[in-house]
Formats: structure tokens, C-alpha cells, sequence
């Protein structure tokens, strides 16, 4: 037997000299603001939770009332044994949010993506996406075998030039443009009216992951397609249901033919175990709450604590308060690293977000609000942020973004 654990160890000790090596931390308690990882507390400030719904009673009480009638495991893939009800009144709950025909339910975000744009793209074709968009948007992008483009961050004029290019060559190919509306490590939101416009005019398709973005936008939130109205033009509303709704899963949200296809062909979907129906039931509770009145006010305090942590870190904060994402782009590895320890010795989790998740030279404390945070918690994160960020004006840091 050959043995390769002197290679796997050498790569290990070349990612922790770099300052990218990762590690488990053995987690007794994950709340949305508090955590205990290896025995000791912290606040908690890197959570996706942004409603606080993971614990909401009612969410809670979902769960356990499906466990109770169904137990836990679904046994096997929804095309061979049916189709659960609870699936069915999740998926119908999440395109009545979208205000689309049709939803399905995927097992995690990631599969959703993984399934999808291999379904609807081959070697044939063409993605293009943006540089920042989510690893799973490249992930499903590579399986498919399409041609692969990317174009800068938010730069729809590049993205253009590439529509304009493959326009040239006639080959009447499809193209498949492909963005988040929040991106996860940065915060900000695409223009998405500018996107859907341009992807019209060259007669491409368009997925937008609002992983980020729905439950934390809109009336009842829906998300930035619904909200503004786009829901008709954008063909692919990808979300998961395991950031702002706080329980697991994804949706892919459309047209009922786009459903049925997907049905057919991603093979996330027809290849894996159906979720257990209790998540369902739960991501069903999580998305009443969100619609609901309560989910409006969780909402406000949610951007009240955003608006707050800004006002504390001044200009490290970006310009605009775009979401509940707040980077602070520390640039070097070790900066990042340095800063999230003390923070650590503080009582403050925030992770140092480095290489490959980021670009190389543009690591950060990715700070995630939620609208469980109270008010002394955000104070408390200001005032040990002011003593470990440098002053921005005295001692500039290599950004190199
Ligand atoms: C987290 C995330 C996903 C993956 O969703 P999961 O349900 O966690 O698998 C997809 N896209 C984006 C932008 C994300 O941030």
C-alpha cells in the first residue's frame, strides 16, 4: 500500500505557514449572538442566522410536532418513494414568497446550485459570472461542462463585452449569466435591474443566489428580485433556506416547466435522499414568520443593529450599509488572523475570512448581524473593535482592494 500521509502533512504545514490552515473548533452551544466552542463563550458575530429564527419557538415547535408524526429519516429520494406533503406545502409556501409559479427543494444550497446549471447548461454553452459569485455557482458552472467567463466584480461593462462577443460569434448557443444579489463576503448587492436589462438585450438567462438576501429583504422578505420587482425577467431565484430562515435546504424558484425539468435532470435532487420532512416543516414555520408582521419588525431591528455596528467602526465600515454583512478588509492574512484573535481573547467570535473564500491579499473580519443582537451586545463589539482596528487614517494597511 502506498502511503500518503507525509504528502497531506507536508500540505498541511505549507497552509498553516501561510496563515490559511483551517480547524473544527468542538462547538456545545451555537446560538445566533452567543457561541461555546472549546469550553468558553463568546459572542457571536459570524452567524448567518440574521432573523435569530434557528431558535424561534415556533420553528422550534415545527420540527418536533413532523418528528413526532413522521420520525426523522425520509428513507430514500422523493422519485422513489413520493413526494412527502410537507415538501410540496414548503414548496408551494416559497414560490407564493417569490411570487413565482413553481419551487423546488433541494438538500443544502450548495446541491441546489450543483444540480441546477449542470441541468441547464452543457459543454455547448456558456456561463458567465461574476468574479465574486458564490464557490457552489463555480462548482455547478465546472460540472456542466460549459464554457466558463468571468467578468470583474459588478463591472457590467466587461460583462457586456463578453455578451457582445459571443453575440458575434452566432453560434446561437445559450448563455447563462450567473450572480448573487447579496455577495456573501462583501456584502454589497448586484444591480440587478442593470443585469436583467443587459441579459435581455442578448437574449441570455440569468440566476441570481439571494442566499443573503431573502428573508432579509422585502416587505415579507422575499428578496431583492421580488422586491423590485423582477421576479417575471429573472429565470432562476436560487436561495437556501439555512441563513435568515435558520433551519437547512436550498430552492431553485421559477417557472412550473423549469420545475418539472429540473425534476428530470439535476441529478442533486434525483440522486439524494429527500430531506427529512421535519426540516420542511420548520423552513415552512421559519417563512411564515418572515412574511408575518413579526418577521417586518425583526427586520427593523435587524438594520437598526447594522446601522449602529457602522456608526462604531466609522470608516472601515463600506461606504453604504448595502446588508446585514459588514467586512472589515484587513488585507494581509496575518492582519486578519491577528485581528480575530484578539477579538477571541475578548470574548468576540468573529473568524478572520482568508484565501481561498476571498482573494489572496484581501482577507477580513466578515461581521454578520442579526436582529438578536441587542443593543449592548453591538456596543460592546464597537468598543473592542476601536481598540484592535488601526486608525485608517494614521497607519494604512496593504489593501490591495
Ligand atoms: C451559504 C451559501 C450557499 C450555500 O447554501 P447552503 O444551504 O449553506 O448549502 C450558496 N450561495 C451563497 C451565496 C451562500 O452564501
Amino acid at each position: 500500500m502506498v502511503t500518503f500521509e507525509p504528502d497531506l502533512a507536508a500540505a498541511l504545514a505549507r497552509l498553516d505557514e501561510q496563515g490559511l490552515r483551517r480547524h473544527l473548533r468542538a462547538a456545545e452551544e451555537i446560538g445566533p449572538t452567543r457561541l461555546v466552542l472549546d469550553g468558553k463563550g463568546y459572542l457571536n458575530f459570524a452567524s448567518n442566522d440574521y432573523l435569530g429564527l434557528a431558535q424561534h419557538p415556533r420553528v422550534r415547535a415545527a420540527a418536533k410536532a413532523a418528528i413526532d408524526q413522521f420520525g426523522v429519516g425520509s428513507g430514500a429520494s422523493r422519485l422513489v418513494t413520493g413526494s412527502h406533503r410537507l415538501h410540496a406545502e414548503l414548496e408551494a409556501e416559497i414560490a407564493g414568497w417569490k411570487r413565482v409559479p413553481r419551487a423546488l427543494a433541494f438538500s443544502s444550497g450548495y446541491a441546489t446550485a450543483l444540480g441546477t446549471i449542470p441541468a441547464l447548461a452543457g459543454p455547448r454553452d456558456l456561463i458567465i459570472l461574476d468574479k465574486l459569485a458564490h464557490a457552489c455557482l463555480i462548482d455547478g458552472a465546472r460540472l456542466s461542462g460549459a464554457e466558463m467567463r468571468v467578468f470583474p466584480h459588478q463591472n457590467l461593462d466587461r460583462l457586456e463585452a463578453l455578451l457582445e462577443a459571443n453575440a458575434r460569434l452566432g453560434n446561437g448557443r445559450n448563455v447563462l449569466v450567473v450572480t448573487e444579489s447579496v455577495f456573501s463576503m462583501d456584502g454589497d448587492r448586484a444591480d440587478l435591474k442593470a443585469l436583467v436589462d443587459l441579459k435581455d438585450r442578448y437574449g441570455a438567462r440569468l440566476l441570481v443566489d439571494e442566499a443573503h438576501a431573502a428573508g432579509v429583504f422585502g416587505g415579507a422578505g422575499e428578496g431583492l428580485i421580488s422586491l423590485l420587482g423582477l421576479q417575471d425577467r429573472v429565470e432562476l431565484q436560487m436561495g437556501t433556506l439555512s441563513k435568515a430562515l435558520g433551519v437547512c435546504g436550498g430552492y431553485l424558484a421559477g417557472s412550473a416547466t423549469l420545475v418539472d425539468y429540473l425534476v428530470n435532470r439535476a441529478r442533486s435532487f434525483i440522486y439524494s435522499t429527500a430531506p427529512p420532512p421535519a426540516l420542511a416543516a420548520a423552513a415552512l414555520a421559519a417563512i411564515r414568520v418572515a412574511e408575518a408582521p413579526e418577521g417586518a419588525q425583526l427586520r427593523q431591528r435587524l438594520w437598526t443593529n447594522v446601522d449602529e455596528l457602522r456608526k462604531a467602526v466609522g470608516s472601515w465600515a463600506p461606504p453604504e450599509p448595502a446588508s446585514a454583512i459588514v467586512p472589515l478588509k484587513l488585507g494581509l492574512e496575518k492582519d486578519a488572523l491577528a485581528a480575530s484573535a484578539a477579538l477571541r481573547n475578548a470574548g468576540i467570535w468573529i473568524p478572520a475570512i482568508r484565501y481561498p473564500t476571498v482573494a489572496k491579499g484581501t482577507a477580513r473580519l466578515r461581521v454578520t448581524v442579526s436582529a438578536a443582537h441587542s443593543p449592548a451586545m453591538i456596543a460592546g463589539l464597537g468598543r473592542v473593535l476601536r481598540t484592535i482596528l488601526p486608525d485608517p487614517g494614521r497607519a494604512p494597511l496593504e489593501i490591495t482592494k
